[in-house]
């Protein structure tokens, strides 16, 4: 089960697979934030789910491009339907009255960075959302330049965090059968070994797709992951600009295979 707070893939992003970016002596270059919000919102939802998710995930490395960009789609889609399901019943498009009739409580926080970890919203089990107040305070809302669509999205911040959290209570609700906690993916056999693993990135995929189909937000939310970071820590926030551009400038050819039936939950 994934309980990572949102965002706290960050740090296997900027500290893990990509340490050789994190290098202290190698100061990554000043670029201003309305030209890097301009270019990551080009990127589609297939980049952000079949590339960039799983390159935070640990078990990434080890799946086909074509697994991830099915496994993407599907996510995305799981978390789509669970958004227009979840309209339809609650009959309301207003995020707090939703998580006020699902008996959900939201807690203002504070203590944000921990370990090199920045946290900016979790969901606590059975019926809680957390949300870190200083990454409210700390959006770059006051940058120069910044288009009207940047800072409509900024504006969005705390109803982003809290849909985000609302999917993984919805998710928590069925976890004996959504796609999200019950795919479980065999990896290569080694001898008479069948080895398998738990993907924790499928689940944020699928979140950050319920995020944007119930708030109709114009891009993709992973955009949030710089945005946010920025506020806080700028050469944190270049330095996974350039991992993105990299991985964007990586992706092959798309996947042409219809070998979306080998893969179930
Ligand atoms: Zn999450």
């Amino acid at each position: 089960m994934d309980k990572r707070p949102f965002l706290i893939r960050l740090k296997l992003a900027l500290q893990g697979s990509w340490g050789e970016l994190y290098n202290p002596d190698n100061p990554p270059p000043e670029i201003p934030l309305h030209e890097m919000f301009q270019k990551i919102t080009e990127l589609d939802d297939d980049f952000w789910g079949g590339v960039y998710a799983f390159s935070t995930d640990p078990m990434g490395r080890v799946i086909s491009p074509e697994d991830k960009f099915i496994l993407s789609r599907k996510a995305q889609d799981c978390g789509k339907a669970m958004a227009q399901k979840t309209a339809a019943e609650y009959e309301t498009a207003k995020i707090r009255e939703l998580v006020k009739r699902a008996g959900l409580t939201i807690e203002k926080t504070t203590g944000a960075e921990h370990g090199g970890t920045i946290h900016f919203a979790e969901f606590a089990e059975p019926d809680k959302i957390r949300i870190y107040e200083s990454c409210l305070e700390k959006t770059p809302l006051g940058e120069e330049q910044l288009s009207r669509d940047a800072k409509d999205l900024l504006a969005s911040t705390e109803e982003v965090l809290i849909t985000h959290e609302l999917f993984h209570y919805l998710e928590y609700q069925q976890r004996d059968t959504i796609f999200t906690r019950t795919y479980v993916h065999h990896l290569r056999p080694i001898l008479f070994f069948h080895p398998t693993a738990r993907l924790l990135c499928i689940s944020e995929i699928a979140a950050m797709a319920f995020i944007k189909e119930y708030l109709k937000l114009p891009c993709s939310p992973y955009v949030f992951d710089l945005l946010l970071i920025y506020g806080f820590n700028k050469d944190k926030a270049y330095r996974l600009y350039n991992n993105i551009i990299n991985l964007a400038g990586n992706v092959q050819a798309p996947v042409q295979k219809p070998i979306i039936d080998t893969i179930s939950n």
